[in-house]
């Protein structure tokens, strides 16, 4: 599976779906860049959450707020006091590492030893001092435990700190620390502060929801695992506000519908499950998280949580401004309580990655042969179809360019006219193109061609009227 995922990693920036960011300078650690063909897989990814959040739902409407926010708002979600991971220093290695995540890694070693009584007692100790922000345990949990910093092998460590996971940057040219920003840490809080906007321009009724997608920036201090965690990322999150009461009905309702979401895309279902939260944050009253089988096992891809009405009071407190609602229904005003489905677009990419990789064995008694594919959902697929002359002249290529030209509207379609047409058909499988389109000489005869499923391989021959017709039933949504 360490290769496996070594190869997802390589095939992404062989084939310009993901780079390192500022490469030619040796990267920006846990910052990407998208190239042509993963910007058009994540823009399709985006399309899929869009239409069937805001253009299925009637009342679903979306938003795209501002990455920067008033400094209040930070205060008000506890994103400046609360936003924090326990980090704590090691004075020989100079390396700076998350304290419990320090504890964890002895725990999964007590675990592989067989000590299944320290490991227990070490979890109890870690989630007691965690619980109580008790950051001073932490550090005699680390001392207790000979815990020694995997890069110097020594215990000479500085205390437990809090360091905040914001990034934080000035607005205008004042001196005096007045004018600082924050990048935003999640979108969320560009939907709660526009709440009544929304509500009223749009005469929204409650239950409704609002969408948004765009991106948010954390400070990770662990970024590892290539797009898994970022410190520029993007989310998709829709805030549900219905009637105090009926929250836990939605929940449910959010929890089941998510998860059809993304078994949708047809791939093993068996790579997807939820994971309960039993530890929940102070103002949740249910969480949960659905997790993808990754090839360094399950993680989470999304959370769908129950906020109550934490966010809505916590901005009404802050900017003295009443965030409530009317409901003409049972006559009475309310603070809506919420709930939140929260996507990393960049994980949900990564899972459609692991997902459609697969080098298909092609040996025939003859000869040893093999084939790397993209299996995306056809409405997923970077490029819809190929059009490829079978030779570069006597008029193939004028005839193959007059078909893209029809289709190039609509379709991502590509032209490719270099090699021979069976390497050709093997570049667009390894970039998941569904189908191919060959234009031959009796093209110029009877306007038909050949189409080859990426798939399953077979071909066959169509009218070059049916073609939009063909792609469409294909590929669209
Ligand atoms: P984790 O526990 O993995 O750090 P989280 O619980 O902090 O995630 P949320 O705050 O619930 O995550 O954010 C919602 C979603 O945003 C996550 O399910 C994940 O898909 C995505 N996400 C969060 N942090 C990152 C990151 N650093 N890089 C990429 N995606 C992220």
């Amino acid at each position: 599976t360490d290769d496996f995922f070594k190869s997802v990693v390589s095939h992404a920036k062989e084939y310009g779906f993901v780079f390192q960011s500022s490469e030619i300078y040796d990267g920006l650690s846990a910052v990407y860049d998208y190239g042509q063909l993963g910007s058009e897989l994540k823009n399709n990814l985006k399309t899929y959450w869009w239409k069937s959040m805001v253009q299925l739902n009637e009342n679903i409407v979306g938003i795209d707020a501002a990455i920067f926010m008033h400094p209040t708002t930070w205060k008000a979600s506890g994103h400046v006091d609360g936003f924090n991971d326990p980090m704590i220093d090691n004075k020989d290695s100079k390396k700076r590492y998350r304290a419990d995540q320090l504890i964890e890694d002895k725990i999964a070693r007590y675990e592989a030893d067989g000590k299944t009584t320290e490991a227990t007692a070490l979890l109890e100790s870690l989630n007691t001092a965690l619980n109580a922000d008790d950051l001073a345990a932490l550090k005699s949990i680390i001392e207790e435990h000979n815990i020694v910093c995997p890069v110097s092998g020594t215990k000479n460590w500085t205390e437990v700190r809090q360091f905040n996971l914001m990034f934080a940057t000035q607005m205008g040219a004042m001196a005096d620390g007045a004018d600082q920003v924050y990048l935003r840490p999640e979108t969320a809080q560009g939907i709660f502060v526009n709440f009544l906007n929304v509500q009223k321009t749009g005469r929204m009724k409650i239950p409704f929801g609002i969408a948004q997608i765009g991106k948010a920036f954390r400070n990770e201090v662990i970024a590892r695992q290539f797009i898994m965690r970022m410190r520029e990322f993007e989310q998709m999150e829709m805030q549900f506000f219905c009637r105090p009461g009926t929250e836990l009905e939605w929940y449910n309702k959010w929890k089941e519908t998510r998860l059809k979401w993304h078994l949708a895309l047809g791939f093993d279902p068996s790579n997807y499950r939820y994971h309960d939260h039993d530890k929940l944050a102070h103002y949740a009253n249910a969480a949960v998280d659905i997790e993808f089988n990754f090839p360094f096992g399950f993680k989470e891809v999304e959370g769908i949580h129950s906020r109550t009405d934490f966010d809505l009071k916590q901005h009404q407190e802050f900017s003295k401004k009443k965030m409530q609602y009317f409901d003409p229904e049972i006559n009475q005003n309310y603070i809506p309580y919420v709930i939140e489905t929260s996507i990393g677009l960049d994980r949900l990419f990564l899972t459609v990655l692991c997902n459609a990789l697969v080098t298909e064995d092609l040996s025939t008694e003859e000869k040893q042969d093999s084939r790397v594919v993209l299996k995306f959902p056809p409405a997923l697929a970077p490029v819809k179809a190929a059009i490829l002359p079978l030779t570069k002249k006597d008029g193939l290529p004028e005839k193959a360019r007059e078909i893209l030209n029809t289709l190039k509207l609509d379709y991502n379609v590509q032209y490719d006219e270099k090699d021979a047409i069976g390497k050709r058909y093997r570049r667009q499988d390894a970039i998941g193109t569904p189908i191919c389109i060959t234009v031959d000489y009796d093209s110029l005869q009877d306007n038909t061609v050949t189409i080859r499923h990426r798939d399953t391989m077979a071909q066959e021959r169509v009218a070059i009227a049916d073609l939009e017709k063909i792609i469409n039933d294909l590929a669209g949504w």
